[in-house]
């Protein structure tokens, strides 16, 4: 067993008792589309922001179609709350439009086919494949990569290289669930800027609280 590993394994249980509720996305959806929108207009904005957009703009538009025969203009009003929201509005119309011609209007459920839908990158793409389709992937945003490298889990330098670590560490049964509670952690306690380690029960390992 690697280092890496066995602190996993020392990792897991605490994080699992600390965040037991935590174990999937708090972005609301009823559908694979609807998930994949809200996952694209999750990108620097909140989960509560995203889900209070989505709650009236879901009512009107559900369906590549809806989407696909939209000007940006007319839809941007719709997701102002979002960071980058006229990006989102051109990348959603320009994905359902691709759906509908190449996809039957489906959300294809490999990583190759998601990630060349505009707006639609790594980590978009493994949440999308982690929730709608179950597959074991291992999403990595800002928090995984930041709390994952704090800890010791993780060293690379990018998101697709911290990605490969932590699937040689985390079994597949337990990405899910690991993805979410460590973006819970980094949310409450373990933040970008001043992270409140007088409150973290991950002292006893964390290599950058020894640090
Ligand atoms: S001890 Fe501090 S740096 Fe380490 S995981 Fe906890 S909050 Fe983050």
């Amino acid at each position: 067993m690697t280092n890496k590993t066995s602190l996993y394994h020392k990792l897991i249980g605490i994080l699992t008792n600390t965040y037991p509720d935590n174990t999937t996305t708090m972005l609301n959806s009823k559908t694979h589309f609807e998930l994949l929108i809200a996952v694209m207009l999750s990108a620097q904005s909140t989960d509560r922001q995203v889900n209070k957009i989505t709650a009236r703009l879901f009512e009107r538009y559900y369906k590549p179609q809806h989407f696909a025969r939209l000007q940006p203009e007319q839809l941007e009003p719709l997701i102002k709350g979002c960071g980058l929201y006229k990006n989102k509005s051109r990348n959603i119309i320009k994905t359902s439009q691709i759906l509908i011609n190449k996809h039957n209007s489906r959300v294809p459920s490999s990583l190759e086919e998601l990630v060349k839908l505009p707006g639609v990158g790594r980590k978009t793409a493994n949440v999308v494949l982690n929730i709608a389709f179950g597959q074991p992937t291992m999403p990595v945003d800002t928090h995984v990569s930041r709390v994952t490298r704090r800890l010791g889990l993780a060293y690379g330098a990018t998101p697709e290289q911290i990605e490969k670590e932590l699937l040689d560490i985390v079994p597949p049964e337990q990405r899910g669930d690991f993805h979410h509670r460590i973006i819970e952690h980094g949310r409450t306690i373990c933040r970008a800027r001043k992270p409140l380690c007088q409150n973290c029960v991950f002292t006893d390992f964390c290599s950058h609280y020894k640090n």
